[in-house]
């Protein structure tokens, strides 16, 4: 990371993008209340658009500013050091949370809350999403994460994705002309997400209902819902699960500070209430470390870290 900007250049980008934009623009920001984990310092600079247009401006004056760039959804794929993060976050989520459906397709901003698209489809009896239902990210994130669960991923659904890049350049791109992996979208790397078009299928609403209740129950009696946490901390290794191997390395349960192995699913790790990112992230290396002596197997996070870590390789 370049050298984070002086206090000087930061309230000087504060009151450009204050005049020039109707984005909520803050300094000295905490951002553990806009994650999932509830953990994570403050950002330096946040800025939040309510309207796509602001996106670009933004762009180019954090770019020109020479301001490191956080893209923040709902924040619940990331831990967020406790030191924060140095330069300026772009919130893209409730200010942009617009959808509108048109025949079997619906055009949603990427804010949009996932579970809320998934539920207004249902109930025009448009299928496809009802999978997804439950995750807690916004759409943006979701594309970005190529999120899945039961056997769907989002990028299946993906017509176009229009975003833009650091430059404040705009990004447009069909959803097969997009590379997309395992909770990866290395078509998208450098993007900012303004908003997407999704084809679904004709349904009925009451089925359809009826199995994002399935999912909700499912997923509720899998995992502990009870507490904060990222969802899964790791990918799924090829031919394994991450859960059962750090189950069998003997770590469920485990504890550093107030973070825990879920004792209900060791595949995620859940803050008892007051974990910081430290401790968080030495259970993630403890698990690394551990899985790996005893199987040889690396685990790859799917939780992105944001900001500084101590010791992280
Ligand atoms: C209880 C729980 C259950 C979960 N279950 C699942 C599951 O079943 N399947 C699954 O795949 N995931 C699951 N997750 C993880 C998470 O919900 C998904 O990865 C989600 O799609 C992330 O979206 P977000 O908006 O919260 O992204 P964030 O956490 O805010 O960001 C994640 C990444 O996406 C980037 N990003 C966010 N928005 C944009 C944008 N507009 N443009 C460009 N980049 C962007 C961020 O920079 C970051 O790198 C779960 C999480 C929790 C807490």
């Amino acid at each position: 990371m370049n050298a984070p900007p002086s206090a000087r250049d930061l309230a000087a980008l504060a009151a450009f993008l204050r005049e020039r934009t109707r984005a909520e623009i803050l300094a000295d920001h905490p951002l553990a209340p806009h994650t999932t984990y509830g953990i994570g310092g403050p950002t330096a600079l946040w800025a939040a658009p309510r309207r796509e247009g602001d996106l670009p401006v933004i762009l180019r004056a954090a770019q020109e500013a020479g301001c490191p760039l956080f893209v923040l959804g709902r924040g619940s794929n990331v831990l967020i050091s406790d030191r924060g993060w140095p330069g300026l976050t772009l919130h893209v989520g409730e200010g942009l949370g617009r959808m509108r459906f048109s025949g079997a397709e619906v055009e949603v901003e990427a804010g949009c809350a996932l579970h809320g698209l998934v539920v207004a489809a249902a109930a025009r009896g448009l299928a496809g999403l009802e999978p997804l239902a439950g995750i807690p990210g916004g759409v943006g994130g979701a594309i970005r994460m190529n999120a899945g669960a039961f056997g769907r991923e989002i990028a299946e659904l993906l017509v176009a994705v229009r975003g833009f890049t650091a430059a404040g350049a705009v990004f447009e791109a069909g959803g097969d002309r997009l590379r997309f992996g395992y909770r990866s979208s290395p078509g998208l790397e450098g993007v900012v997400i303004a908003a997407a078009r999704l084809r679904l299928e004709a349904g009925s609403p009451a089925a359809l209902r009826r199995r994002v209740d399935e999912i909700l129950e499912l997923r509720a009696r899998r995992q502990p819902l009870d507490h904060p946490s990222c969802g899964s901390v790791f990918k799924r290794p090829p031919g394994y699960y991450a859960g059962a191997l750090i189950e069998e390395a003997g770590l469920k349960g485990e504890r550093e500070g107030a973070a825990q192995v879920s004792p209900k699913h060791a595949g995620f790790i859940v803050n008892l209430g007051g974990a910081t990112a430290a401790d968080v992230h030495r259970l993630i290396r403890r698990i690394e470390t551990r899985v790996f002596e005893r199987f040889g197997v690396r685990l790859e996070r799917e939780v992105r870290l944001v900001g500084a870590f101590d010791d992280d390789s």
